[in-house]
């Protein structure tokens, strides 16, 4: 039999905590694919690859760190866990509560909840608040519940979800021979750039505890976007009403902002803002160029790489990876309008072939 992709604490067990070990709960999260974009590197003048999160069991890199987050719980005997979440937090809890027989309790923020994140949390059984405020007020909430009750935070703030979501820059690095020069993703809590910072610097032998051979010889410089209406890191203070269509990096006080900026001093990197109307054209550019459909925040990473090389600064030739979070379908409206703001109404037409063919131009 051909071998089959385990999930990434069976891939990657010996980089893994054993408490994570003792009862997997795991969807086959991981293993996604690492696409070469030459449409992006002749843009660009660079080598660029995108690694496709959507292709996880819920269609989003969360899945990494709830495998490990929900393992971590099981193996305590955890009955319930509760998040706060912008959408792909609570479809993956959920999803990964259910299958490790657990209770779970999402709550999402007034507003602004992608169609396709919704319907997943309802579908896998959780039990959904919508609180009356943004992510930042459920992600204090959703800490004090866990303090108080007996029900287990799954968000990143929580350690074990960087310990999974790390595992990304482990396949990066596993498929491409070595780390690339640089990496992009976006920057909404700010787990994920410091998940694979972790990753990366575990890889090239650094940081206590790891008693590996290094895999990789160097680690890439990071850079991080945040949409220009929730843009803390950018701006140096937090954002009381964050805006953004990007709804997953919809956050005005990121939990991990000090490991994002240490991520991106650290490399040499940098964390920028790009406007929703760049992330709407670079949508547009993955679609419609590319061939990878993402939801909007998805989108942020590739914005900000074609933003710096429009203004030149993009080294020439430099192995660049991006991250694209999330998969289309989770908010798939965006597609459906033209650039001007206009509605896309299909071409109606009769069954005769020749119609058919002439509105094709095939004629
Ligand atoms: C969670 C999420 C992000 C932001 O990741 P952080 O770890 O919060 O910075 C970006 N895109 C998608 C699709 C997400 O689900």
């Amino acid at each position: 039999m051909a071998h089959q992709w385990r999930g990434v604490i069976a891939e990657y067990a010996d980089r893994l905590p054993a408490h994570v070990q003792e009862r997997v709960i795991t969807l086959g999260e991981g293993g996604t694919p690492l696409v070469p974009s030459p449409t992006l590197s002749q843009r660009t003048g660079a080598d660029v690859f995108i690694k496709v999160e959507g292709m996880n069991p819920t269609g989003s890199f969360k899945d990494r760190g709830m495998t490990t987050a929900m393992s971590a719980a099981a193996g305590r005997g955890a009955k319930a866990v509760v998040c706060a979440s912008t959408g792909n937090t609570s479809a993956s809890a959920a999803a990964y509560a259910t299958r490790a027989g657990m209770l779970c309790a999402v709550l999402v923020p007034d507003g602004k909840i992608a169609m396709g994140k919704l319907s997943q949390a309802i579908a896998h059984g959780a039990t959904l608040l919508q609180v009356d405020g943004n992510f930042d007020d459920c992600l204090v909430a959703a800490r004090k519940l866990a303090e108080s009750y007996p029900v287990e935070l799954v968000n990143s703030v929580n350690p074990d979800r960087i310990e999974g979501q790390k595992t990304g820059a482990f396949e990066i690095v596993d498929a491409l021979g070595d780390a690339p020069d640089i990496h992009v993703l976006p920057v909404g809590n700010a787990g994920n750039i410091t998940a694979y910072w972790k990753g990366y610097r575990e890889y090239a032998g650094f940081d206590a505890g790891t008693a590996h051979a290094a895999v990789a010889t160097r680690t890439p410089i990071m850079w991080g976007f945040q949409a220009a209406g929730a843009a803390p890191i950018v701006k140096g203070h937090p954002i009381d009403q964050p805006e953004t269509i990007a709804t997953a990096i919809r956050i005005g006080n990121p939990a991990s902002w000090q490991q994002a900026e240490e991520a991106r001093d650290v490399s040499g990197g940098l964390i920028e803002a790009v406007t929703d109307e760049q992330i709407l054209a670079a949508h547009r550019v993955l679609s419609a160029e590319v061939g990878i459909f993402v939801e909007p925040a998805s989108a942020s990473g590739v914005a900000g790489l074609l933003k710096l090389s429009d203004e030149g600064r993009v080294p020439a030739g430099a192995r660049i990876v991006i991250t694209v979070t999330g998969h289309g379908l989770k908010d798939p409206q965006w597609a459906l309008r033209t650039p001007d703001g206009s509605d896309v109404v299909p071409v109606r037409i009769s069954s005769d072939v020749v119609s058919i063919a002439t509105a094709l131009g095939l004629d």
